[in-house]
């Protein structure tokens, strides 16, 4: 017997023409890549957004056309994730940390036609042009005067210029919500980069779950600052649950450093942010250098990679934050699970609250977990049994762009590549990436819990440990530190640090110093290639 409730398709175009009808003068406020500030409510934003849509099927853009932008955080991006979809076409965002080769690797395997890029990045784009022939179009981001000075670009117009004179009497196309809306690729640590695509429908139920209080608790009330960039998994979904809650955005452009951030808190009242841990120590570094506070700003997603306890603690008891740690990936659109605490938490004394709080979290309904043995047969939920932790769910990736139909899943599971244990209500902790995991005498050490305690050290900016080769043992732990400046603590001091508090054949063998880290093109710690610069180190 079928149901007889209306049939309306989970649409993204749906969640703009929302946050206009219910939220139209609501603010958006967005800093530019020249410093220029920039701002206009939900209601311009929605009106400009049709003039693009319009604007692109007056080009022959078609359903399923790929486009791609190279832009930060900014509301013509904004534009571009509505307009784009919102007619039919994919919009792929390019990460622009990446290098040329990978930029031109990515654009051919997408088959973009057209690039939408920042002023800022004219010199990436001109460098890869010989090498994306199907590319009919550069569009700048901004008016014709942006234009000037731009040299080497073919077919180049400006953004402005593009736009339709007006929407009269267009009205958003309706279409299958399975329909493919957005394409991002994984940032090809290990091989090429692989193309997640998004749907109409995952990404408006991954919106969905992503705003419910045990998840982000986004509200109207609230005020959201994406730190996470917007050519980072569509910055973790937040241009879309904004919209869907009507909450005031603030799109901070290329300035991510401690001051700026800092200022955009105060100025526009942001209560809400999101982002990697580098980002947050390099806010919580200049507050305290700074003798600053948070007059609004009250709640911080991190995720992406794992947070470092001593991160956690400073923004919570320093700065009265609410730290949600959240784990996800590009394959699950991203969000997989967060960290809040339950009923059967509240008695919990501090220690035990903390170490709670530092686990990856639950999985937000419409996500489901495990964690297998090599033989994927499923392991027990102890808080302590670790194994390779598989997911499936409405918004995880099925197959990889241009592969064959469930290529990337086994018996109905995706396998994320990480390793954790799920204690018996389901609070999943990971202990390391598969790849990362230190081999020693053929036991596992996971590198989080090691570089954990170093970050703990008041003299430690950054830590990452990596296994390296070993006569003896195949592969030991080494801490590789970047310390504060002015800071003078020495290895004995960090090794001390372990004593009683992990197995002592746990505890590396040796401590470098190093100026800085390598971070990846979406800021974390590219471990592999720390491992490769210091693979011999312990046989020297
Ligand atoms: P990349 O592989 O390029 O880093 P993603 O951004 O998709 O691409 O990263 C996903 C991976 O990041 C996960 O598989 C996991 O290893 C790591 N990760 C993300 N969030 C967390 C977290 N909160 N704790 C530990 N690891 C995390």
């Amino acid at each position: 017997l079928p149901g007889q409730m209306m049939r309306r398709p989970l649409l993204i175009s749906s969640l703009l023409r929302h946050a206009d009808r219910y939220f139209g003068d609501r603010d958006i406020v967005s800093y530019g890549d020249d410093g220029k500030l920039h701002r206009y409510t939900y209601r311009d934003c929605h009106a400009r957004t049709q003039r693009l849509a319009r604007a692109l099927e007056q080009r022959n853009v078609r359903m399923g056309d790929r486009i791609t932008t190279l832009a930060w955080n900014g509301y013509r991006h904004l534009e571009l994730y509505y307009g784009i979809s919102g007619m039919g076409a994919v919009i792929h965002t390019l990460n622009p940390r990446l290098h040329a080769e990978q930029l031109a690797y990515i654009l051919n395997d997408a088959a973009s036609q057209y690039l939408f890029f920042e002023r800022s990045f004219a010199p990436q784009v001109r460098e890869i042009v010989a090498h994306c022939p199907a590319i009919r179009h550069y569009v700048l981001l901004g008016d014709d005067d942006a234009l000037h000075g731009i040299d080497g670009i073919p077919n180049l117009i400006s953004y402005e210029a593009l736009l339709a004179p007006d929407a009269d009497g267009w009205s958003w196309p309706v279409f299958d919500e399975d329909a493919a809306s957005g394409l991002c690729y994984t940032s090809g640590t290990t091989g090429n980069p692989k193309g997640v695509l998004y749907s109409h429908r995952s990404t408006v139920l991954h919106a969905y779950a992503q705003v419910a209080p045990d998840a982000f608790n986004l509200s109207a009330s609230d005020c959201i600052l994406p730190v996470v960039p917007m050519f980072h998994v569509n910055a973790w979904g937040l241009p879309y649950s904004a919209a869907l809650v009507g909450a005031k955005l603030v799109l901070p452009g290329p300035s991510l450093g401690g001051a700026a951030l800092h200022a955009m808190c105060e100025q526009e009242g942001v209560t809400f942010s999101a982002g990697v841990p580098t980002i947050w120590l390099g806010l919580l570094n200049f507050v305290r250098e700074h003798h600053l506070r948070f007059s609004t700003f009250r709640r911080v997603v991190i995720g992406g990679s794992a947070c470092p306890p001593a991160l956690m603690d400073s923004l919570r008891d320093q700065y009265g934050l609410q730290v949600i740690h959240a784990f996800g990936m590009t394959e699950l659109s991203p969000l997989a699970t967060v960290c809040t605490p339950q009923a059967q938490h509240t008695s919990l004394p501090p220690e035990a609250m903390r170490a709670l709080l530092q686990k990856q979290g639950h999985v937000l309904y419409g996500m489901d977990a495990r964690i297998a043995d090599d033989d994927n047969t499923e392991l027990p939920w102890d808080g302590a049994t670790c194994g390779h932790l598989q997911v499936r769910g409405q918004w995880v990736v099925d197959a990889y762009y241009g592969h064959p139909p469930g290529s990337a899943v086994t018996d109905g599971w995706f396998a994320t590549g990480d390793v954790a244990n799920i204690s018996s209500d389901g609070y999943i902790q990971i202990t390391d990436r598969s790849k990362d995991l230190i081999k020693s005498g053929g036991e596992w050490i996971g590198s989080i819990d090691l570089e954990n305690i170093a970050m703990a050290h008041p003299q430690v900016q950054l830590a990452a440990c990596v296994g390296v080769a070993h006569d003896k043992w195949d592969e030991r732990p080494l801490l590789v530190v970047v310390r504060k400046s002015g800071a003078d603590v020495q290895p004995a001091d960090l090794l001390a640090l372990y004593d009683g508090k992990v197995a002592k054949w746990w505890i590396p063998d040796d401590v470098v110093f190093v100026d800085t880290l390598p971070l990846g093109p979406t800021g974390k710690i590219l471990k592999h290639r720390v491992r490769e610069q210091f693979r011999q180190h312990l046989r020297n």
